[in-house]
């Protein structure tokens, strides 16, 4: 039987064609743009947009600037990291698995645009297995953490078998998953799901908002229920420009997130991906916003500020200890201690 956000899932607006009916705009040139890059809206997110080239439009409507050439097509170096197909591992304790293709809705800032969406990302039980037994056979990880994609798309079963699988490594001590589904399907944080979830505890939710609008009561009740099932929620925001990329916005984020239990993790500096360089903003605009918060609010609504260096040289918090600026060049340290340059935009 098929559940009501399955049902939702089949509603979702896939063509500039219905883009053009719905707002009353001529969505013609973004054919190019959705072909390359594929354009996938819920119904429920559609329905937060409150006007053309807002920012919750603006995360999720193709823009005719993805086709600038400008980026890098593996920002991450995540290719060089990974041993099988679906399993990422750059940090020796931790790896991300990727165990699903798709999203609920398509964001046009994704790291992996390239993949996500296409039939190059669907992931074949084969390389499911090979990701689990590769898990099994190292044990020096002790987190797993689930990605994509986004793993809460899969069905309760195949979720659940995959779970029971990893949870069943005796070197696995927790388990994450990164899910935008709180954000852009909510309706799929069912009572069934939170109930299966329960079961694997240690088990955290690393969720994706980006703007204060997007926390609705339909979002805020989703979080609430996996919050009652013993789930410690965190969230990533991406810095974005023209969406929340000055204090007054972020802050409002924040606090919100707090108000539902969700703890502010990450603030992510855009990556260098393909098809991404209109979102891009300059780190002093980070580092100006992550100031205007430090005092202003708690101390639980102040995330690492962190960028994931180009070419798979890893995160980095980005402090003043972390960068240097000799000129014109903004050089930055990586954990391994090596000076990066960094093309930043302006
Ligand atoms: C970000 C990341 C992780 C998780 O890092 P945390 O800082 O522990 O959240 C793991 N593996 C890769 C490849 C990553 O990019
Ligand atoms: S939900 Fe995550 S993986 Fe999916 S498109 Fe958005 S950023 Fe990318």
């Amino acid at each position: 039987m098929q559940e009501a956000w399955q049902q939702q899932l089949k509603e979702c607006v896939t063509t500039p064609q219905q883009l053009t009916e719905l707002f009353a705009i001529d969505a013609t040139p973004l054919e190019a743009v959705a072909a390359r890059y594929p354009l996938r809206i819920s119904r429920y997110y559609l329905d937060l947009i409150e006007a053309v080239d807002d920012p919750i439009w603006r995360q999720c409507v193709p823009d005719v600037r993805e086709l600038n050439a400008e980026g890098l097509t593996d920002p991450l170096g995540e290719e060089n990291l990974s041993p099988v197909p679906a399993v990422i591992h750059r940090y020796p304790d931790r790896a991300i698995f990727l165990v699903s293709g798709s999203c609920a809705t398509y964001c046009r800032f994704c790291t992996r645009k390239r993949k996500v969406g296409c039939s190059s990302m669907s992931l074949s039980f084969r390389e499911l297995r090979e990701g689990i037994d590769y898990i099994a056979a190292t044990p020096q990880i002790r987190d797993v953490i689930l990605s994509g994609g986004d793993p809460l798309l899969l069905p309760d079963p195949v979720l659940g078998d995959l779970l029971d699988r990893i949870h069943a490594i005796p070197h696995v001590e927790m388990i994450r998953i990164g899910s935008r589904i709180p954000v852009t399907l909510p309706q799929r944080v069912t009572d069934r799901l939170c109930a299966l979830l329960k079961r694997f505890a240690p088990l955290y939710i690393n969720t994706h908002f980006n703007h204060p609008r997007e926390i609705t009561e339909a979002a805020s009740a989703a979080c609430a229920k996996l919050a009652d099932a013993g789930i410690p929620l965190g969230n990533q925001t991406v810095l974005l420009r023209g969406v929340n990329d000055d204090p007054q916005t972020i802050s409002e984020l924040f606090r919100g997130l707090l108000k539902i239990r969700v703890k502010p993790y990450y603030l992510h500096q855009m990556d260098l991906a393909c098809g991404t360089a209109h979102f891009r903003t300059p780190i002093a605009t980070g580092l100006k916003i992550v100031k205007a918060l430090r005092g202003p609010l708690s101390g639980l609504a102040s995330p690492h500020y962190v960028i994931d260096l180009p070419g798979g040289k890893g995160k980095v918090p980005l402090l003043p200890e972390y960068i240097e600026q000799r000129g014109e060049r903004l050089l930055i340290r990586t954990q391994a201690g090596e000076l990066v340059e960094y093309q930043d935009c302006r």
